[in-house]
């Protein structure tokens, strides 16, 4: 049974218009020439995953898309959604031997995009060992990059995969997450058929809640590999924060991007100033709405975003409030929603409310984007496994983890960072997996 897709939606395509959108063929010709195939390729050094990027960047220089396509999908199965989402500007175009000449770097990012969708449009399979050729079938805890790395990578090499996942579709936040303008949920899908006829198994709808449902994998597979991601946003804590009103970030995004959420209008306030509040309050133009503050209690100089992002948010026309931090969130007589803010300051590294500096904002919608919590809890205490300051302890070469039945990527073991350290990690587990199961076989 193939993925199921969402509908095409032509008012979020038009909203979501795309950032950087694609090559024409004669363009991809002409940047793929500009390539020096630097022999020690710092880009692919630079690449969490390692893909060979002269040598894919080549192939589109010789006509050969197919090549260049199997090259990138080789070291990483995710490689159209990395081409969209990964940030190259500080990874792999950042590290382009053109900065030196004071040029502009090969656009690496475009050029894979340009090799996997033309591999995507004629319905390319990648190849695999012949099923169950292995002796060894693993169950992924959750369907995101990292779990879908590690299950592709698996069945490539003739091994089970079965992906778990509590939600409806796959694709954790690539479907659900990452801003429409950069990853499609469409083309997030698309990559995962491919994935599924690698020969992966999906169990949708299937959250692992309890110790039993744990057991019930135990018994069922060698290995687990938990690829969880991280939990819901953190709360505010503040009066007023269950109010109608106030929607936090993740189900913004997710709303929007699965057509529940289709437009808004007056004035949002995104509380943070992380790569996610950023995509909320660009969604939140995007969507619509006048006016978008994103509040952040400290200053412009410690935005934790991206600073690539930061400079798009206001090109989207996002106003930033500095050193200002929500205090009550509460409801006029006429039903108008009210954000209570303070402006603040540091004193010995504790921010501290400055007197008579109370400013009360009139909105449509709060949007909190404080950060996501770890979902550790049932895992640390039924597998037996360390989880430090929300975050599962592996081994930095297999992923392992304490309880040798387990491993763990992704989000939920480095904290959250990026789509292609996900994919890199679910690989990375897989092959390990692969390792000690043929060495009990021998
Ligand atoms: C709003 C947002 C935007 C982002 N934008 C970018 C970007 O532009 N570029 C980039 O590179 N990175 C981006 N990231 C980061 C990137 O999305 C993550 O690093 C990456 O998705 C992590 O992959 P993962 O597989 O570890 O977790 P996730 O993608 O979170 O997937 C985890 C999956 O596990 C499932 N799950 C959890 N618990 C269970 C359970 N008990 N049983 C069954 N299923 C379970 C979840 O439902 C989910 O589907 C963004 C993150 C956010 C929050």
């Amino acid at each position: 049974m193939s993925i199921t897709t969402l509908p095409d939606d032509p008012q979020l395509r038009e909203r979501f218009t795309e950032l950087k959108p694609p090559l024409t063929p004669q363009a991809a010709t002409i940047e793929a020439n500009r390539c020096l195939y630097c022999f020690d390729a710092p880009c692919t050094v630079a690449c969490p995953t390692h893909i060979d990027v002269p040598g894919f960047i080549k192939r589109i220089a010789s006509g050969n898309l197919r090549g260049s396509a199997m090259r990138i999908l080789d070291a990483n199965i995710l490689g159209g959604s990395c081409s969209r989402a990964c940030p190259v500007d500080i990874l792999c175009e950042g590290a382009c031997v053109m900065h030196k000449q004071g040029r502009h770097p090969i656009r690496i990012g475009q050029l894979q995009r340009h090799a996997i969708d033309a591999f995507h449009d004629a319905g390319g399979d990648v190849q695999t060992a012949p099923r169950n050729s292995r002796h060894v079938c693993v169950a992924c805890i959750g369907a995101g990059p990292a779990s879908l790395a590690c299950a592709a990578e698996l069945c490539r090499q003739g091994a089970k995969a079965t992906v778990v996942e509590r939600r409806a579709l796959p694709g954790g936040l690539n479907t659900y997450g990452v801003a429409e303008y950069k990853l499609r949920a469409s083309e997030s899908l698309r990559e995962i058929e491919m994935i599924r006829r690698m020969g992966v198994e999906f169990r949708f709808g299937a959250g692992i809640e309890t110790a039993e449902d744990l057991k019930e994998l135990e018994s069922e597979f060698d290995f687990i590999f938990l690829g969880l991601g991280l939990g819901a946003m953190q709360q505010l804590n503040i009066p007023g924060e269950e109010s109608e009103g106030v929607m936090n970030a993740l189900e913004l995004i997710a709303g929007y991007k699965t057509g529940r959420i289709r437009e808004l209008a007056g004035t949002v306030v995104v509380v943070g100033a992380g790569n996610t509040a950023i995509d909320a309050a660009n969604a939140a133009r995007r969507l619509g709405a006048e006016t978008v503050y994103l509040l952040y209690r400290r200053g412009e100089r410690e935005i934790p975003a991206f600073e690539s992002e930061y400079e798009h948010s206001k090109v989207e026309g996002v106003q930033f409030l500095w050193h200002r931090q929500p205090m009550a969130i509460r409801a006029d007589a006429h039903g108008v929603l009210l954000l209570d803010t303070v402006q603040v300051r540091e004193v010995d590294k504790e921010l501290v409310p400055i007197p008579d500096s109370k400013f009360t904002i009139a909105c449509h919608l709060v949007v909190p984007a404080i950060g996501q919590s770890p979902i550790t809890d049932l895992m640390r205490d039924f597998c037996r496994i360390d989880v430090r300051d929300g975050q599962i302890v592996t081994d930095r070469a297999t992923g392992q983890t304490g309880n040798p039945r387990y491993f763990a990527g992704g989000d939920c073991m480095n904290g959250g960072r990026e789509v292609v350290d996900a994919v890199a990690d679910g690989k990375r587990s897989a092959l390990a997996m692969l390792t000690i199961a043929e060495a009990m076989y021998a």
